[in-house]
This record gives structure tokens, C-alpha cells and sequence, in this order.
């Protein structure tokens, strides 16, 4: 064998686990189908402006191990995720907290006030919440779920918000003070130089060859390494041979415009069904690139369709199924390790990514 690992794909997980095995002294090759390292947080510098190409990623965690090892490849900077959400012509702070409480309810300025408006709303809820309208009007009451959230999430999922399930809401954080942080974390930022300039770091010393993929090439990587670490689709590997796993998907339209600053800020939820958007991203004040032009993303949400990108699982009782029946088979492949995102078909942010790549390297080189 050539190599100890061959790692499939060259996004977060699998950089990860690259970094460590090298550094480990294992001979490692990562190969990606794609033309490009990085993954999903994949930055291309466009007009001086690191453009966040498979969605806007903000780096925020509670773990120091992961905090501390991603600062040892590059710096990062304070970059707090405060994004606005718009429905008609309002324009409102997120997530919720004392900000949007004021400006929704104009008799409210201290927690009290703001408690009344919710506590008062919420009694039409006298029940555990059983799906995702009841749980955001327990948490929030009816005004704000009408106004910031019904909109927004049926875009997003292209259900109606009685048709989802409550969990997808929880996360949300609700505050009682004036704080438009959307994250609790601890540690928050954005690498400078972007993404692509963290993961090159990663896989620097280590062999990789893009525009390889793993089954196109089956033969030549079959034997190739002694373990594989395939970070690509859960189905795919298996050719499909129980069904396909559902995803939703996302367009981005991009834009370069010919002005310094077009919304004041980095991230703009559209929270209602007046466009089709979800939100717009401007790229240059995640790290307060300077230039004359700017460069705009919106973002709609939409079914995947073949060829299209795998964003978000969907976790219906269908889809665990499927993904738990397909997690046995891949508890038998002798040699593989399944990481990441698509290979556990799995909602991960970064943070968790890299934490799960930790402890697959532990437990592979028993450290
Ligand atoms: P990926 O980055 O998808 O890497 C897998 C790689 O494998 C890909 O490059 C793919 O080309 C390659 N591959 C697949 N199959 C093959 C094959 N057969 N042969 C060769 N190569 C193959 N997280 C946060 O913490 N903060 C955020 O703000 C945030 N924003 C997000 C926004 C959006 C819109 C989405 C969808 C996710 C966001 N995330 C965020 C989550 C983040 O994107 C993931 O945690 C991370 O990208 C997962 O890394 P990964 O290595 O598992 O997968
Ligand atoms: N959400 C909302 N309004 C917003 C932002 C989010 O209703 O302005 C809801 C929506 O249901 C979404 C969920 O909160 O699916 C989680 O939001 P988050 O920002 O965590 O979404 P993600 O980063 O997964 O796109």
C-alpha cells in the first residue's frame, strides 16, 4: 500500500483528519471531485472581496481545542453574526432579544414590558407545541412568528410551518437584552484571508488531487491506502442500493455591483413571501474588505435535484430510516471510516465537524 489514508473529499472533516494523520507521520492523499479544496466553506477572492461560495459561514464554537487549533493555521478575526431581518418595509434586529421587542412593540423597554407582550400571545398555545407554528408562538407569541418567522421558514423548507416539526425553532435564541449577537459561544470570528487560505494551511505537506473522484476511479484507489476516509454521500457509496436520501438544496445569485457598501451588513434575512430570496449576503463586511465594488448572494431556497448541491438533510421519519439502515452497512465496510456532513447525513456546523474529526483520529491512532 502507498498510502495509510486515502481521505475522500477535502472539506472541513476531511482536512481535519489529514492535518492530524500527517502530522502523526501517516502518508496521506485527499482527493476531491471538485476543482477546488475547502468544501463547502470553499472563499474565492472576487474584486478584493472574499466571497463565501456555498453560503455565508461564520466560525463560532464553545470548544477551546477547536478554537485553538484552528487559530494555529491562520488568524481570525472579532466578527460578531448580528444579521436584520426585513418584512416589507420594517427592518428588525435578530435574533430576538430587547432590540426587536422595542421596536415591534412601541410601550416596551425593559424585559417586564417585553414579557407581557409574549406571555399575553402565547396563551393561545395551551399545550406542549407539536410542531414548528406552536413552538414558535410559545416561544415568541404570534406577532413576531407572523412577522419574522412563518415567512422565512416555509421558504425555507417549502412546507407550511404547522407541517414541521418544533426542533427546527429551538435552536433560535431568545433574549431578554439588548444583544444582537446571534450565537452564544464562546469564541466567534471569520479566518482573515477566508476560508480557502485555512484549509490550504490544513493540507499543507500532504498530497491532494482535485478533480478526482472516488468512483470514477475505484480501481486505482481500491487498493491504494490501507484505510479510506470517505467523506462524500452516505447512498452514493452504496450505489443507492436501499434508495436515495432527500436533501434540500439552494441557488445562489451573485452579483458584483458597482458600489462601496449595498446594505450595511453582512447578512439580511427576507422574512416574508414578498420575494422568493431567503437572505442576502454581502461578502465584504464578514472581514471588512476594502473596495470600491461590492458583491451581493441571494440566497433561495430549493428542492435538490441531481446535479444540484446536498445542503440540508431532512429529518423526517422516512429519511432517519433510510440514513439508520444505511449506517449498518456502513458499520460492516471493513477499512472505511464514514466522516462528515454527507457521509453521516448529518446537520453539522463547523465547530462539530472538526471536534468529530478529532475524535476519529484519537480513536485511529489511539491517542
Ligand atoms: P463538505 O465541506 O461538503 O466536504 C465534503 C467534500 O467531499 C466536498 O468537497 C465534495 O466535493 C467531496 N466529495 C464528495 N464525494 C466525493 C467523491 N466521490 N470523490 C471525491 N470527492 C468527493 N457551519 C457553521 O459552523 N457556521 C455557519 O455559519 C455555517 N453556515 C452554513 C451555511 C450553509 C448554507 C450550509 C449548508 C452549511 C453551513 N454550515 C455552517 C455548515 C458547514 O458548511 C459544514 O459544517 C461543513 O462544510 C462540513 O464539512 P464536511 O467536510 O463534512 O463536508
Ligand atoms: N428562522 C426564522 N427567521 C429568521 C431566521 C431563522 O424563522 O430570520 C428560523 C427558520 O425556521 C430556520 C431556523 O430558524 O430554519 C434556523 O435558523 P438558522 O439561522 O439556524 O438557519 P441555518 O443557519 O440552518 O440556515
Amino acid at each position: 500500500m502507498k498510502y495509510d489514508y486515502l481521505v475522500v473529499g477535502a472539506g472541513l472533516f476531511g482536512a481535519t483528519f489529514a492535518n492530524l494523520a500527517h502530522k502523526n507521520g501517516k502518508k496521506v492523499l485527499v482527493i476531491d471531485r471538485r476543482n477546488h479544496i475547502a468544501g463547502n466553506v470553499y472563499t474565492e477572492n472576487i474584486e478584493g472581496i472574499n466571497v463565501h461560495k456555498y453560503g455565508a459561514h461564520i466560525f463560532h464554537t464553545d470548544y477551546k481545542d477547536v478554537w485553538d487549533y484552528v487559530n494555529s493555521f491562520v488568524e481570525f478575526n472579532r466578527y460578531t453574526n448580528s444579521p436584520i431581518a426585513r418584512i416589507g418595509n420594517e427592518v428588525y434586529n435578530l435574533p430576538f432579544n430587547m432590540n426587536t421587542f422595542s421596536k415591534m412593540w412601541n410601550d416596551v423597554f425593559t424585559p417586564e414590558d417585553a414579557l407581557r407582550h409574549i406571555n399575553e400571545e402565547k396563551k393561545e398555545i395551551d399545550k406542549d407545541p407539536t410542531n414548528l407554528e406552536e413552538q414558535a408562538i410559545s416561544l415568541v407569541g404570534r406577532t413576531i412568528y407572523e412577522k419574522l418567522i412563518k415567512g422565512y421558514t416555509e421558504k425555507q423548507w417549502n412546507r407550511d410551518c404547522k407541517d414541521l416539526p418544533a426542533f427546527i425553532i429551538k435552536r433560535l435564541p431568545v433574549r431578554l437584552i439588548y444583544d444582537n449577537n446571534y450565537f452564544n459561544d464562546r469564541y466567534q470570528g471569520i479566518p482573515i484571508g477566508g476560508y480557502t487560505k485555512l484549509v490550504e494551511k490544513m493540507l499543507e505537506g500532504i498530497e491532494v488531487r482535485l478533480n478526482t473522484d472516488y468512483f470514477s476511479n475505484i480501481d486505482e484507489f481500491k487498493n491504494i491506502a490501507n484505510k479510506v476516509v470517505y467523506t462524500g454521500p452516505l447512498d452514493e457509496y452504496f450505489n443507492y442500493s436501499l434508495g436515495e436520501l432527500d436533501w434540500r438544496s439552494l441557488k445562489f445569485d451573485t452579483k458584483i455591483l458597482n458600489e462601496e457598501n449595498h446594505q450595511g451588513n453582512a447578512v439580511v434575512n427576507y422574512t416574508g413571501h414578498e420575494v422568493e430570496y431567503t437572505r442576502v449576503i454581502e461578502h465584504k463586511h464578514f472581514e471588512n474588505n476594502q473596495s470600491d465594488k461590492t458583491v451581493v448572494t441571494y440566497e433561495y431556497p430549493a428542492d435538490y435535484e441531481k446535479g444540484m448541491e446536498k445542503y440540508y438533510t431532512i429529518n423526517d421519519d422516512k429519511n432517519n430510516k433510510l440514513a439508520s439502515e444505511y449506517r449498518d452497512l456502513a458499520s460492516k465496510e471493513e477499512n472505511v471510516i464514514f466522516g462528515g456532513r454527507l457521509a453521516e447525513y448529518k446537520y453539522y456546523d463547523m465547530d462539530d465537524v472538526i471536534k468529530a474529526a478529532f475524535a476519529t483520529i484519537n480513536k485511529e491512532l489511539k491517542i
